[in-house]
């Protein structure tokens, strides 16, 4: 593996804007899927676009292999905005063995990692035991409609993956469960009146108070009792609040957005009407008036069993290169929990740290992408 060579595909993957279009400034991914589409053709692979979305679509490439056997890579190729951002966002800048743009941790590091895996092994003729499947996938940081896409497509042929690896910054740490989510809205109604007299009305910010009393009760009693021993305990964080219109008026309303992280064994929708009922009794015993919206995001944790060849595998091949690497769990979510769903074995695995990503300077190391990208090639020589 040659160190400088990954590092000139990352930058180039950095130097292509592909921010997601819900995001302020965001152009989408197609020009970036155009560049995996030519780098997979330059090397006489096949690659084939999977239309998502009007102008957004996966590119999904092939590097043979000796069975029908598959193993997926898959990486997202959408980023978050560049708002704010303290350095060039787009120019992949190496300063002192990191390279710094949006993306360039979280996930174009790994996405050249499986790039310049698959091009070492197709210029050395090299066919593996495994076909290969390389997935560069649409908007994994809203809506995961990309890898929706992609896992439709391969449920039914499920059972000839031994697994998947879904590129993200884990420090080159391999994460076997990770966390889901469930996210919706609680509408607290009281009565409005003139504030000079407020016991004329109901303050509906009073009694939301009796809400964010009772969530944080269920966050720091019951909630720990259920810790899963990888991605620790379901956690319940009140993310936003909404009251009062003006400062003369007691509020007749008020809306909090409650975003309720679930452990693998908690199903979002199970957990929201687990919530519904809670809040419910709530109300009653309380004398409020609140609803619950309908969630308005939902997302799957997921586990992976840590016998899974894929894990076994990928946790021998990084370890010849970082010995501390070991089986984790994660607090958030990623694509992998949807291609678990499709039965694919899949692990969260790359370079970079997730407390790198998203951030005004984002980088990565540059020696970590390399560690990655001969971990990968090392467990496609060796998966069977
Ligand atoms: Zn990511």
């Amino acid at each position: 593996m040659n160190g400088s060579r990954v590092a000139e595909i990352l930058q180039q993957l950095v130097r292509i804007p592909s921010v997601n279009p819900a995001f302020p400034g965001g152009t989408g991914e197609a020009e970036l899927g155009r560049y995996v589409e030519e780098f997979l053709h330059r090397l006489h692979l096949p690659a084939e676009r999977q239309l998502v979305a009007e102008g957004r679509f996966n590119v999904l490439g092939t590097l043979p292999g000796r069975s029908r056997r598959k193993l997926l890579l898959e990486a997202h190729m959408d980023t978050v905005q560049t708002v704010g951002m303290t350095i060039p966002p787009f120019d992949g800048t190496i300063q002192e063995g990191k390279l710094y743009g949006r993306g360039a941790c979280d996930t174009k590091a790994s996405l050249a990692a499986m790039l310049a895996t698959i091009e070492v092994l197709a210029l050395a003729g090299i066919r593996p035991e495994v076909t290969i499947e390389l997935a560069a996938v649409v908007d994994e940081e809203t809506t995961y409609i990309g890898v929706s896409a992609l896992a439709e497509r391969i449920r039914a042929n499920a059972a000839e993956y031994i697994g998947a690896v879904v590129g993200e910054p884990t420090g080159l740490d391999i994460i076997s469960a990770h966390k889901g989510c469930c996210r919706f809205y609680v509408d607290v109604n009281g009565v409005a009146c003139h504030s000079s007299n407020p016991a004329q009305g109901v303050n509906a910010i009073d009694q939301t108070s009796k809400v964010l009393s009772f969530l944080s009760e269920l966050h720091e009693r019951r909630y720990p009792k259920s810790a899963h021993p990888l991605t620790g305990p379901p956690t319940v964080c009140v993310t936003g609040i909404q009251g009062g219109i003006a400062p003369n008026t007691v509020p007749g309303h008020c809306r909090i957005t409650v975003d309720r992280r679930t452990v693998p064994g908690e199903e979002p929708f199970g957990v929201y009407e687990e919530m519904k009922r809670d809040l419910e009794q709530l109300a009653d015993a309380e004398g409020l008036e609140l609803t619950l919206s309908e969630p308005f995001v939902i997302d799957y944790a997921m586990e992976t069993n840590q016998n899974e060849p894929i894990v076994r595998y990928l946790l021998t091949a990084t370890q010849t290169y970082e010995p501390q690497a070991s089986i984790q769990g994660a607090p958030y979510c990623s694509d992998a929990s949807k291609l678990v769903r499709a039965a694919v074995p899949s692990v969260v695995f790359g370079p970079g740290h997730i407390s790198e990503a998203h951030t005004q300077d984002e980088w990565v190391e540059l020696s970590q992408v390399e560690q990655a990208a001969c971990a990968l090639r090392d467990l496609i020589l060796s998966v069977k």
